[in-house]
């Protein structure tokens, strides 16, 4: 298990700063919620570390290693306004393709690997759902998909930006079991999450930023009435009052 090291990372679209100088260590083996208000730049650190986006300045370390040469290791399930939903796919077929990072080239996927990607459906429970085009799916069970994929790729971080928008509780509560139960078995998940509920209880770590890194760390430590103001401004005080959103101290 690897920490992921972010040095330093400036990134800026058209010459406009959306995050700057971010330095964060993200531990292994949590539930880690990147936490901020809209254009806070969440889904930015996200493809910085991934080093999708270009970076004016910054450092990924994966343990000792540049994090590009581990990218592997690491499954990626981006916002969903971003996905392409007409791609004709079926459920299968997404997650047969996370086994293809670990495929020679040319080399197609066999019984080995069907039977795997078989198992990781069957791990988020829509074994059922194999042969459903993805574009016939709940946003919850896409999210489902999209894990089941994650595990085929044998990805040791899961990173997810957004999984929760637009879907129903009980789908939400689902996949946060689901999870759950796979940091629980060593897996290092990273959740940018923009709802303040259920912060305390989802995550084990917190980022919160706002352009910028304004405090991370463990969620007992971190998720607390003055970092929050420092990331949302002062307003939040008051719903923090009214109860509206529960808080560490
Ligand atoms: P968040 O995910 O926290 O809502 P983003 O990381 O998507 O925020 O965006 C941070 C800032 O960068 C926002 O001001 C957004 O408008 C801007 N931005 C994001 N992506 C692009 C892009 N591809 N081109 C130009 N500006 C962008
Ligand atoms: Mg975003």
């Amino acid at each position: 298990m690897e920490t992921i090291r972010v040095k330093d990372l400036t990134v800026a679209y058209r010459g406009k700063i959306a995050l700057k100088k971010v330095n964060v260590t993200l531990s292994p083996g949590k539930l880690t919620g990147i936490v901020g208000p809209n254009g806070a730049g969440k889904s930015t650190l996200m493809k910085g570390i991934l080093e999708l986006v270009p970076t004016q300045s910054g450092t990924i370390l994966y343990g000792a290693d540049k994090l590009k040469k581990q990218r592997k290791k690491i499954a990626y399930v981006e916002q969903r306004q971003d996905i392409d939903l007409s791609f004709p796919i079926d459920v299968f077929g997404v997650v047969l393709f996370g086994t293809y990072p670990h495929l020679k080239l040319f080399q197609r996927p066999g019984k080995k690997e069907k039977a795997f990607a078989s198992d990781c459906l069957a791990k988020v429970g829509l074994s059922e759902f194999a042969e459903r085009q993805i574009s016939e799916l709940s946003g919850g069970q896409l999210q489902r998909v999209f894990i089941a994929r994650a595990l085929a790729q044998q990805a040791e971080w899961i990173l997810l930006d957004e999984p929760f928008a637009g879907i129903d509780a009980t789908s939400e509560k689902i996949i946060i079991e689901l999870l759950k139960e796979l940091r629980d078995e060593g897996k290092s998940i990273v959740i940018v999450h923009h709802d303040l509920h259920k912060v305390t209880d989802y995550f084990d770590e917190v980022i919160l930023l706002n352009k910028g890194l304004i405090a991370s760390g463990p969620v007992n430590q971190t998720y607390t009435t003055k970092n929050m103001e420092k990331t949302y401004g002062s307003e939040i005080t008051q719903m923090l009052q009214l109860g509206g959103v529960e808080r560490a101290s």
